[in-house]
C-alpha cells in the first residue's frame, strides 16, 4: 500500500472531509494523528475505526497547534483541513467571528506548516484543504470565508519556494459544493450552488480524500505551489 509506514497529521479530522482524509490514509496503511476542537465523540469513534490517533487541540489556539504539530514528530505528510465558515451581511457580522475565522482558517495553517517543515524528511507533503471560493466569489455575504481561502493561495506558493530544496511540497485543494455537516446537499442554499455549476450536484468529501491521497503520494513529488480543484464546475 501507497501509505504504508507514512506518518500522517490532519488538522480537523473529527468530521466531514477530514474525516473522509484520516479513513483514507489509514485504509492506505498509513499511521494518522488527527485532530478535534469539539467533536470528540466523533474523534472517539473514528479513532477506534481506523486505529488512528485523535488528539484534542484547538486550531484558533497557535501555541496549540504549534505545539500538536511539534508533539506529532517528523511527519511524512500533514494535512491542514480544520476550517469555519461566517456567512452573512459584513456590515452586521460580529468580528470576532471574523477574527475566529482568520485564525483557524489562515494564521493555524501557516503555522503549522512551517512547524511541521521543520522536521518534515525530503519528500515530505503539506496539504491544506482551501476552496473554490479562493478563486471564485459567486454569492453575497462570505467575503471574510473567500479572503481566507485566498490567503491560502499565496501561503503554498511562498512555502513551496521556501521548502522545495528540500524535496517538500506545498499544495492547496479547493472543494466546491460538499456534502458535509458546513454544507449539506439538502441545505437551503444548495439549489443556488447547483444552478451555478456543471455538475450539478454535491461532491463527496471521498472525492476530496482522493484528491489528497493522490498529491500525497509517490507520483506527486513534482506537484508544488499549485491548486487543485474539485467543484463540479462550479469556477469554470
Ligand atoms: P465540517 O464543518 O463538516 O467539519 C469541519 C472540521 O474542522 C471538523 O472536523 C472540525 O472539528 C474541524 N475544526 C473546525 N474548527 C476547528 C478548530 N478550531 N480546531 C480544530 N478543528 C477544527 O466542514 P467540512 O468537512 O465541510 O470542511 C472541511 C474543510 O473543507 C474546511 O476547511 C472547509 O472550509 C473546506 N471546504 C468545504 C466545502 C464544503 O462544501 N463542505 C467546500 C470548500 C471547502 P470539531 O468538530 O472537532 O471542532
Amino acid at each position: 500500500m501507497d501509505m504504508r509506514n507514512k506518518t500522517v497529521l490532519v488538522i480537523g479530522g473529527s468530521r466531514g472531509i477530514g474525516a473522509a482524509i484520516v479513513r483514507r490514509f489509514a485504509g492506505e496503511g498509513a499511521q494518522v494523528t488527527f485532530t478535534y476542537a469539539g467533536s470528540k465523540e466523533d474523534a472517539q469513534r473514528l479513532a477506534a475505526e481506523t486505529g488512528g490517533t485523535a488528539v484534542h487541540s484547538d486550531a484558533s489556539d497557535r501555541d496549540a497547534i504549534i505545539a500538536t504539530v511539534r508533539e506529532a514528530g517528523s511527519l511524512d505528510v500533514l494535512v491542514f483541513n480544520a476550517g469555519v465558515l461566517v456567512a452573512g451581511d459584513p456590515l452586521t457580522l460580529d468580528p470576532d467571528a471574523i477574527d475566529h475565522l482568520i485564525d483557524v482558517n489562515v494564521r493555524a495553517p501557516y503555522h503549522a506548516s512551517v512547524e511541521a517543515a521543520r522536521e518534515m524528511p525530503e519528500g515530505g507533503r503539506i496539504i491544506v484543504i482551501g476552496s473554490v471560493n479562493g478563486d471564485r466569489m459567486p454569492f453575497s455575504g462570505l467575503a471574510a470565508y473567500a479572503l481566507s481561502k485566498s490567503a491560502l493561495q499565496g501561503m503554498a506558493r511562498g512555502l513551496a519556494r521556501d521548502f522545495g530544496p528540500r524535496g517538500i511540497t506545498v499544495n492547496v485543494v479547493q472543494p466546491g459544493p460538499t456534502d458535509t455537516d458546513m454544507n449539506p446537499a439538502d441545505g437551503e442554499l444548495a439549489e443556488q450552488m447547483h444552478s451555478v455549476m456543471a455538475i450539478k450536484r454535491h461532491g463527496t468529501a471521498q472525492d476530496v480524500a482522493s484528491l489528497t491521497h493522490y498529491l500525497a503520494g509517490r507520483y506527486a513529488s513534482g506537484i508544488t505551489g499549485a491548486m487543485h480543484t474539485i467543484d463540479g464546475g462550479f469556477g469554470a
